[in-house]
């Protein structure tokens, strides 16, 4: 096995360094700075160490950084460029809309029509159940922030004050400002930012390959969880818990599929005790699984959902939430007591965000965006899932066009290669070497493409994937 661990692209002499990113002397003279962004998610960023991967093109599934090398963007920026780099009727509408008004807000009973041409497609776009409003904000995590807010705001109008924590689950993703950071179960956002916010309880991850006993089935697995959450709900008192938060398809922490039954037993539990259910659909909504929405394949009927990304094939930042006809009443009967609803933001339904939105919208449905993602899906999944048998391969899980890989040794959930290995930073260093962008997080590695993804660029991937699984194979050997 290794001798030396393996480095991440961020200090490998392989990976394809940008030297020219300028660099800042520190004013105390102790060293440099590196460069003058507070990088999100980016560790090292005050060493000399630190070349970004600076990219200033993009066209179809490919990106392109500043010395001119290409990159099949294998995942769509973060999740999000769903219509790929250079969709002409998106930069149109943005263009047509600044031309027109560039802006104006929301607030007080005035907004704009992109605005509310938005919000009545998303209801109708939106069928899992009947939705009722639509608030706007500017990315996942203000949405997820809002949610709170509102259950809050709820339960205030339905005289039950106590009734205010959140059920969310190990591994979820739901953003990083403090609300929705406190609501992820994922250990970093929490460590030195003095989170989660206690108002948060976390419950079992429903990862079948790595947490299920021996012998047990899905189903049992799914039951066994789901027992759990109730146990849970009872130790805090359902009168103290308002709403359980989901993704159907967990992204960020490792493209985790909900196994069999789990939805079905999860959702009864939580009605039983009158718990609200929240899906976090801002990674699968649109299509990305080969649905329209997480909750048509998983058969959620949500009270709140949560949206962005692809809203706007990410061309401009913004987010949504889909409230129920149930929420919407209780929330409005509230604010015409106080005389106002007092929550939005400057950019609440942003009216060229909104113009943008509306415009891919409409895109999904000419091109029939779900049908195209069902007929290119089983090329991507099965081309990917057939390196399965690898030996550093623990499993690969995906559906639609998503796919997540977990590099453990033996093939067991239990024998993780120690982490100064560097097994996923490596392969991910290789992609990058030969011209591929993939998710890295520790041994897992994502990949969400365009939905626009061609048969040619699939394959194109799927070989990339392959060379630097077997570069990966052999350092490890
Ligand atoms: N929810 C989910 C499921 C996400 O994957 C993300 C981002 O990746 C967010 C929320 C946060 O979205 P944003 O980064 O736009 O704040």
């Amino acid at each position: 096995l290794l001798e030396a661990p393996l480095q991440s692209r961020w200090n490998s002499s392989e990976a394809s360094l940008q030297k020219d990113v300028p660099v800042t002397e520190s004013k105390d003279g102790k060293g440099f700075m590196g460069h003058s962004m507070l990088a999100p998610f980016t560790a090292g960023w005050q060493t000399t160490e630190l070349h970004p991967l600076v990219i200033e093109k993009s066209e179809g599934c490919y990106v392109y950084d500043t010395t001119g090398k290409k990159y099949l963007d294998s995942l769509a920026g973060l999740w999000c460029t769903a219509l790929g780099g250079n969709e002409p009727r998106l930069v149109a509408a943005a263009t047509k809309q600044l031309n027109t008004l560039p802006f104006y807000h929301s607030f007080w009973n005035r907004t704009t029509k992109p605005t509310l041409d938005l919000a009545k497609e998303l209801l109708e776009t939106f069928t899992a159940t009947k939705m009722a409003k639509v608030f706007f904000a500017n990315s996942g995590s203000e949405a997820n922030d809002t949610q709170v807010k509102l259950v809050w705001y709820y339960n205030n109008a339905l005289g039950r004050p106590n009734k205010k924590k959140f059920i969310a689950r190990a591994k979820s993703y739901h953003g990083s400002t403090l609300i929705s950071a406190s609501l992820s179960g994922l250990s970093p956002l929490h460590q030195k930012f003095d989170l989660p916010a206690p108002f948060v309880v976390h419950t079992d991850c429903p990862h079948y390959w790595r947490y299920h006993l021996p012998g047990e089935t899905e189903e049992e697995f799914s039951t066994r969880l789901v027992n759990n959450l109730e146990d849970l709900i009872l130790k805090e008192g359902p009168e103290t818990i308002a709403a359980f938060i989901a993704e159907p398809v967990m992204g960020a922490g490792g493209v985790i599929l909900p196994p069999a039954t789990y939805f079905e037993k999860v959702q009864a539990v939580v009605r039983k005790y009158d718990i609200l259910f929240i899906a976090d659909e801002v990674i699968c909504a649109f299509g990305r699984l080969g649905t329209m929405f997480g909750c048509d394949k998983y058969n959620i009927k949500p009270d709140l959902v949560s949206v962005a990304k692809a809203l706007s094939s990410a061309y401009m930042p913004i987010g949504a939430i889909l409230v129920s006809p149930e929420v919407a009443d209780v929330i409005h009967s509230q604010s015409n007591k106080l005389g106002n609803f007092s929550h939005g933001f400057t950019y609440s339904g942003h009216p060229v965000a909104c113009a943008v939105a509306l415009e891919a919208l409409k895109i999904y449905k000419e091109r029939n965006i779900v049908e195209q993602i069902r007929s290119i899906s089983p090329r991507f999944q099965d081309g990917l899932k057939a390196f399965s048998d690898s030996p550093i391969i623990g499993e690969i899980r995906g559906t639609g066009l998503v796919l997540g890989t977990e590099f453990t040794d033996d093939k067991s959930p239990n024998n993780s290669f120690p982490p100064e290995w560097g097994i996923g930073s490596y392969f991910g260093a290789q992609c990058e070497k030969q011209g591929m962008l993939v998710r890295v997080s520790g041994d897992n590695i994502m990949m969400s493409p365009p939905f626009i993804i061609s048969p040619d660029e699939v394959d194109e991937l799927i070989s990339i994937y392959g060379n630097a699984l077997k570069a990966t194979e052999e350092r490890v050997q």
